[in-house]
């Protein structure tokens, strides 16, 4: 009778023991995949029902406002800077990002998780020219009504001029409305009389505008819709700021929680700084509420 606490108490110990090394002491076994600040975003990204949810929404909801747009000749999506003519009587158009607003390239990121690598501009011209990127939901059904309705869609991407025959095809074949490979305006698109740089998109957007009315425009990325002068979270948000009655008419916004301008906004730009610094001045930037 007197063992019985003894060994009840001994078992405990073991048993406590055990979970608290389980939960707090031991390292990773060797089958555990590496910890990859992605996984949780792409998981989300290429499972979850609500993000098929979210873009079909996006879609029907720019749907119910074709007819507003198409009606009105005062209609333009063109921020300011991207415009310097008249563009009633102009035909209509819409201008689309092409990565992840049309076509989901989730599995590219997929392949860098579970290899443990990192984006480089090779990889990510192989899985361009596999022609292998899937429509996101909703949108070959949106595009291609504007398109039965006389609506061109310039496909504004900052995939490159190179890149641009494979996603063409791409496009093409899971059934997006691309007639001419004009409407493909890829990075290193030179716009006579207009000086852009980099993946700033103004001076394409404004080539767009020189012969066409813009109904709407669609980006996972504000700098899809309107250049930015700073990318800090300040100067984001002021280059959306004197569009805001737009968003939800003429502007439209895909969910991207993968990759992004919001993410070096965090650790100013510098992609030379370590995993572990730009982590660090991820974790700074965060409200804890207090
Ligand atoms: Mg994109």
């Amino acid at each position: 009778m007197r063992a019985l606490p003894v060994l009840t108490l001994l078992a405990s110990a073991l048993l406590g023991g055990c979970v608290s090394v389980a939960t707090h002491g031991t390292p990773p076994a060797s089958a555990d995949p590496a910890a990859d600040d992605s996984l949780n975003a792409t998981a989300w990204y290429q499972t979850s029902l609500e993000r098929d949810l979210i873009t079909r929404e996006v879609f029907r909801a720019a749907g119910v406002h074709l007819d507003a747009a198409l009606a009105d000749p005062s209609w333009d999506a063109l921020p300011r800077a991207d415009r310097d003519n008249d563009p009633a009587g102009l035909p209509p158009a819409i201008i689309v990002d092409v990565d992840e607003t049309v076509l989901d390239n989730s599995p590219h990121q997929v392949r860098m998780i579970r290899s443990g690598g990192s984006f480089s501009e090779g990889s990510w011209d192989a899985w361009v020219e596999e022609r292998a990127a899937t429509p996101l939901a909703g949108a070959v059904e949106f595009l291609g009504e504007a398109a039965r309705r006389g609506v061109t869609v310039f496909y504004v991407s900052n995939r490159t001029v190179a890149q641009g025959p494979a996603t063409v095809d791409n496009l093409r074949a899971t059934g997006f409305p691309i007639a001419s490979a004009d409407q493909f305006l890829g990075k290193g698109t030179v716009v006579e009389g207009c000086a852009g740089t980099g993946s700033d998109k103004g001076c394409r957007r404004e080539l767009v505008g020189r012969s066409h009315r813009v109904l709407m425009q669609f980006g996972d990325q504000v700098g899809d819709l309107v250049d930015i002068a700073s990318n800090t979270r300040a100067g984001r948000a002021a280059a959306v700021a004197p569009y805001a009655a737009w968003i939800g008419e003429r502007w439209w916004v895909l969910p991207n929680p993968v990759y992004g301008s919001w993410e070096p906004a965090l650790f100013g730009n510098d992609w030379s700084l370590s995993e572990g610094q730009r982590r660090a001045a991820k974790q700074a930037a965060l409200d804890a509420g207090q």
